[in-house]
Order: C-alpha cells, then structure tokens, then sequence
C-alpha cells in the first residue's frame, strides 16, 4: 500500500490549464503532458499514511511499474495500463448491470468534441467491437456559437474518421431557425440562462432525430461529475419530473405515450470520474476539444464548485451522491406517475414532453 503513495503527484489542471474538477483523483506527475507539482492533497494523503519526507515517483499498486494516476477513494496508484484497464472493466460492467445493450440496437451517440463524448464513442466501439447485430453512429450538433464550436466540430470528425464511424451533424440553424448566439443576442439572455437554453435544445434535436434514423439508443458520455451536478440541480430545482428522467438509462424512452415517444438514454460512463474520462481519452490518443464553450454558467457551474469543494474534504462524495439517488429512483419515478405527470406529445411539434407545449418549442418560438 505504501508504494501507491510513493509519488510526487500533480495538481488539478486540465490540457488547456483549466481546473478540473476533483473528485478524490489525483493525476501522476508521470502522465503526460506533465502536470503541476505535488498538490496539498497528496501532502494529506501522505500525513494520513504517517509518511514523510520528499515524495519520490509513483509507482503502480497493481505491477509496481510509473503510476500516472492515484485514487484517493480507492487508495490505489495505477500505470497506464491498469488505468486503461480499469476504466474499460468499470465502463463494461456498468453496460451490462443496466442492460445498456441489446441485440439489434442502433447506438447513436452524442459527440460534442469534447473528452467525454469522445471517451464514451471510443469505449462503446470497444465493446460493441465487430458484432454484426449492433450499430453504432456520431450525433453531432452545430449550435452556432462563434469561436468554440468549429473546433469541437473538427475534432469530433477527426475521431470518427479515426474509428471508422459514421458522423451526422444537425445544426440549430437549420433545425431551430437560427444559431444559438443569434437566439441569444434576440432573447437578451445573460450567462445565467444561456445553458438552459441550449440543453433543452440539444435534446430536442437529438431526439427528433435519433426517431428519424431509426436509431434505438442515444448514448450520453456524462462522467461521475455532470450527473452528481445533474442530481443536485433538479433537487435544488424541486424538479421532481426532470430527476425521474435521470439514471443510467431512461426508462420513460422505452413508452410510447400520446403518438411521442424519448428514445431510451444511456451514460456509461456515470460511474467514471471526470479527471479519470480526461485521462483515458489523453492516453488512448483521443482528438477533443479541450477548451470549454463560452457561455457555460448558471446553477450548473455553481452546484459544480459546491460538490468540488465537499469532495476536497470527504473523498468520494460524488459516488455517494450518485448511489443514494439510485436507490431512491425508482421511488422518484412511481411519484412522478402518481402526479399525473407523464410524458405528453407537444401540441405544436409532436415531440415528448411534460407540457402541452415542449420547452423548446416554448422558448425557440418566442
Ligand atoms: Fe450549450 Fe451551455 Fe454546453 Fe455551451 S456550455 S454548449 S451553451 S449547454
């Protein structure tokens, strides 16, 4: 147990010098492209181990070689090898507990460019690997947004070509009328109320047309991170009917209620931390797009720098904010039943929703 805190270990700063966001990791000095210096955690990590002195290089829990990573929620320190190892076995068993993948599916997954969609598009061709039952395509979208989206585009094709995969890109332009920074700049919108926006969009999007193409899934790369985010937001929110439509897979997609129907969802990667996504799609080589979209804000980047700052002092928070909601799901979801507040056909455009008008029709046809 000693040699995994034989390490000088780095701080929180992702490809393009932001923070990432912590999550009881620790990213190796050795991994590249090299990270800050040994971090205050590591010095706490240490103390709690009765250890002193300098701390010389990580070394593996598992086969002693350079670890490029430490778990403070596992106390484990891993190579690039385990580490990849560790992600793909996590990430597989999580497909297969919630049935994730059946025989016959047509997998759309949403690539935005960035580190998780790219991660989930790389480890669900791994584990769909030369079946001929299954299908498995990029969804994209061109939000218009000057300045980051043409990058993450670029990317984003860049990984499907590498992987062989078939990309369909949809833009609000074409599908909503116009860009999201001319919506923006018509509605007057601040940095508050920019994301809100834009997810209902995107949603709506992906799953007219996932319906459209005949697609049976849609696969969400969101990381341990966003859906502990997602869990305290619709709880801070008294959203009751959004937080039924969380989980590891939706189960309202699989009805057909009033002629609409949501295309099941799937996160398997709901269990991996986001430093731990950062990481795995560095070392797998993974083209993405490391800088963050401009108008990111709002409750969202506030719950996210709240759950940072109680998983620095109780390592491991974020899984247990995730497992506690799990076990109350199910609970969560006959409730929203009970309420009479099932998924309904939009009046105005056929798509599912919890109103006779869907947001986006609601707030793109302002
Ligand atoms: Fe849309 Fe917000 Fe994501 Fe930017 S950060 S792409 S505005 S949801």
């Amino acid at each position: 147990m000693a040699a995994a805190f034989q390490g000088r270990l780095a701080g929180s700063k992702g490809m393009d010098g932001s923070p990432l966001r912590g999550h009881g990791t620790q990213i190796a000095s050795n991994a590249r492209p090299a990270q800050e210096s040994c971090s205050r955690r590591m010095a706490a990590a240490r103390r709690r181990m009765g250890l002193s002195g300098k701390p010389k290089r990580l070394s593996c829990s598992r086969c002693g070689a350079d670890a490029v990573i430490f778990r403070d929620y596992e106390g484990m320190a891993l190579c690039r090898k385990h580490f990849l190892m560790s992600v793909e076995k996590k990430v597989k068993k999580v497909v297969g507990k919630h049935g994730m993948l059946q025989k016959g599916d047509r997998i759309g997954v949403a690539l935005s460019g960035g580190k998780d969609s790219a991660a989930a598009l790389y480890l669900m061709k791994q584990i769909i690997g030369r079946r001929r039952d299954m299908e498995i395509v990029a969804l994209s979208i061109d939000e218009g947004i000057r300045g980051s989206r043409d990058l993450a585009l670029k990317k984003s094709k860049q990984l499907c070509r590498k992987l062989g995969i078939r990309q369909y890109v949809f833009s609000y332009k074409k599908e909503l009328g116009s860009t999201l920074d001319q919506k923006v700049r018509k509605l007057g919108l601040g940095m508050n109320d920019v994301c809100g926006l834009c997810g209902v969009s995107r949603r709506w999007i992906l799953n007219k047309k996932a319906r459209e193409l005949g697609l049976t899934k849609i696969c969400f790369g969101m990381n341990l991170n966003d859906e502990a985010e997602s869990i305290m937001m619709n709880y801070v929110r008294g959203d009751i009917p959004r937080a039924s439509r969380l989980g590891p897979v939706t189960e309202y997609s699989t009805k057909k209620e009033g002629g609409a129907m949501f295309i099941p969802r799937i996160k398997p990667l709901r269990w991996i931390p986001e430093k731990e996504v950062e990481l795995y799609a560095r070392l797998s080589g993974l083209p993405f797009r490391p800088k963050e979209c401009k108008y990111r804000g709002g409750l969202r980047v506030d719950v996210e720098k709240a759950l940072d700052m109680l998983e620095k002092k109780h390592v491991g928070l974020m899984f247990t904010v995730v497992s506690t909601f799990d076990r109350m799901l199910p609970g969560i979801r006959n409730s929203v039943h009970y309420d009479g507040q099932a998924i309904m056909e939009c009046k105005m455009c056929g798509e599912p929703g919890s109103h006779e008008v869907c947001k986006a029709c609601e707030l793109w046809r302002k």
